[in-house]
């Protein structure tokens, strides 16, 4: 029986992957990766490492998590070096800790490698520091897309007025909801907002407005996007310096 390695692939420069991702890459029998994991890190294997590719889109798995969790085992059942590689971090919106129960339950070792979450490393790189000194002294990081099965929102919108910092993943197809649900909540319709797309890679592309009008400003941003709302936003001006 194998082990099993929940790895983190950072947010897509690929210098923003760990140091001991990178080791378990190199020693990988098998990598199975997601969309989002930059494919450039799949040139680090070894000879002979198979890859098994298991792309997921916002929400919408083009392979069911269930499946995963079984090629994810059945591998561990065969090689000796199983990385399982995740965009940004494995357990922000990452269903990591999903896979490690499933392993669990079977008797599979594995080790857990964070990685840079894009929740904080894209707005980095767009000059937007998700705390600054009397301007956040906290910032939340929150689905913008719940499974379309449950019944009702776990989203607790009205604890959001308050917050200094919200950063919002897979939803850049919400984004009127959510824009519209901030404001009816009392957030001002001033309130700095932007979308950042394909964030630390050379596609990188960010947009700027407030909750009034960021739906129509962000309207073709590609994806993957994440939304920041806050006062935070504003530094941009002075501190972008990726693009
Ligand atoms: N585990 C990942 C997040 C998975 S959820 C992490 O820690 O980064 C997928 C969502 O992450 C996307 O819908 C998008 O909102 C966000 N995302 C991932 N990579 C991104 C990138 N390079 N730029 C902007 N948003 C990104």
């Amino acid at each position: 029986m194998g082990r099993v390695y929940l790895t983190g692939a950072g947010p897509g420069d690929i210098e923003l992957l760990t140091i001991k991702a990178l080791r378990v890459i190199k020693d990988a029998d098998v990598i199975i990766y997601d969309r989002l994991a930059n494919p450039e890190i799949l040139e680090e294997a070894k000879s002979g490492c198979e890859f098994v590719y298991v792309g997921k889109e916002d929400g919408k798995h083009i392979v069911p998590q269930d499946d995963i969790n079984e090629i994810i085992y059945q591998n561990a059942l065969k090689h000796e070096s199983v990385v399982r590689l995740k965009g940004g971090d494995p357990f922000v919106f990452g269903r990591g800790g999903e896979e490690a129960i499933y392993l669990l339950e079977r008797g599979i070792k594995f080790d857990i490698i964070p990685g840079i979450t894009s929740a904080i490393s894209a707005p980095a790189y767009a000059g937007i520091p998700v705390t600054h000194r009397g301007v956040a002294v906290s910032f939340r990081v929150v689905t913008g897309h719940e499974s379309p099965h449950k019944k009702e929102s776990q989203i607790p919108w009205e604890t959001f007025k308050t917050d200094d910092t919200i950063i919002f993943l897979m939803g850049l197809h919400n984004l009127p909801k959510i824009s519209k649900k901030l404001i009816g909540i009392g957030k001002s319709s001033d309130c700095p907002c932007a979308v950042i797309s394909k964030g630390t890679t050379k596609d990188q592309s960010v947009v700027v407005g407030t909750l009034e009008n960021i739906v129509e400003i962000a309207k073709d941003v590609p994806t993957p996007a994440l939304i920041v709302v806050g006062k935070v936003v504003e530094l941009r001006e002075q501190l972008k310096w990726f693009e």
